[in-house]
């Protein structure tokens, strides 16, 4: 059987619809680093163009752009991308300009609209400002070109369900608790929506756990930090939702998974009464929290934890008590 065509008659990646074999791996490339915080100097020997283009990199014998790299130096003034739900985000990206006057016929920014008017992803790098690390890059993973509002392009980043558009900013639908019955669902693209869910969560919780606002990261990954999930995947909860996510430390995330603590519909951490597992927990910060609310949000009212999750969460949690 040919596992290229079975793949592709499963889900509809937009990557498919793209034809140079090289350009394809190299947007993929952009994907797999999704969520990784990397140097420039470790970006320069695996994205192509990294080493010499800033702003937007058009290779020589492409029509599209492949990448947009953000640097914290540019002449407008750039604000943190807004998370949405569905894990999508949105960017607004200033165009290149020629002698400090925006040109948007340079080729750069033709290219930007060649990959808006045929929806051809562009990989997007934002410089962290990071105190220490001028040059470190965020990878923000693959996104789209929205629209061009006469100053910015309006970069918008792929779905946690990469084949799903991108949710509309201004309509934030309701939420879907569970995924319907399983669809044929390959691994690879179980493993890559399950990255994308932990990304999101990350983002939309700046990397720390929500309990203890603890977050490590090492060589730019994230360390025992995890984005939890209310409704349980086994139960059929949603991975295609942050809203059925929170942002944990590993040691916060095994507690909360035994339905040792839960919180409220406030956010208000409530604690097994169990007496063996109080006692033990003792120096664990848990018991402080007992009874206030979560210190660690997101800023936007619509990516916190549904309702429909807590509830459920809470069910299991008395239950087990
Ligand atoms: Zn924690």
């Amino acid at each position: 059987m040919n596992r290229h065509v079975v793949s592709t008659s499963i889900m509809a990646d937009p990557l498919d619809r793209i034809v140079d074999d090289r350009f394809k791996a190299a947007l993929r490339k952009a994907r797999d680093l999704m969520g990784m915080v990397a140097e420039s100097r470790t970006l320069r020997d695996i994205v192509p163009g990294f080493q010499t283009q800033k702003g937007i990199y058009k290779p020589r014998d492409s029509e599209y752009a492949l990448w947009i790299r953000q640097t914290t130096k540019g002449p407008y003034p750039d604000r943190e991308p807004t998370v949405y739900p569905d894990g999508s985000w949105s960017y607004r990206y200033a165009p290149e300009a020629k002698n400090g006057r925006t040109d948007i016929s340079l080729s750069t920014n033709r290219a930007l609209l060649n990959c808006m008017d045929d929806r051809i992803p562009v990989g997007v790098f934002i410089q962290k400002k990071l105190s220490g690390f001028d040059t470190a890059y965020d990878v923000m993973g693959l996104a789209y070109v929205e629209s061009f509002d006469g100053t910015h392009f309006v970069i918008r980043g792929e779905a946690i369900d990469a084949d799903s558009e991108p949710m509309i900013s201004d309509i934030i639908p309701p939420f879907q608790p569970f995924e319907r019955l399983p669809r044929r669902t390959s691994n690879s693209i179980r493993l890559l929506r399950e990255h994308a869910f932990q990304t999101a969560v990350r983002r939309a919780y700046h990397g720390r756990c929500s309990l203890c606002e603890l977050g490590y990261s090492f060589r730019g990954q994230p360390l025992a930090i995890e984005a939890a999930h209310l409704i349980p995947v086994s139960e059929r909860g949603t991975s295609k939702d942050i809203r059925n996510g929170v942002l944990l430390c590993r040691n916060h995330h095994t507690l909360f998974d035994r339905y040792l603590w839960a919180f409220d519909e406030d956010f208000r951490v409530m604690v097994t009464g169990d007496r063996m597992f109080r006692k033990s927990a003792a120096n664990n910060c848990v018991l402080k929290a007992e009874g206030s609310k979560l210190p660690n949000l997101p800023e936007m009212q619509y990516d916190m934890p549904a309702r429909e999750a807590i509830r459920f969460r809470l069910d299991r949690f008395h239950s087990n008590e």
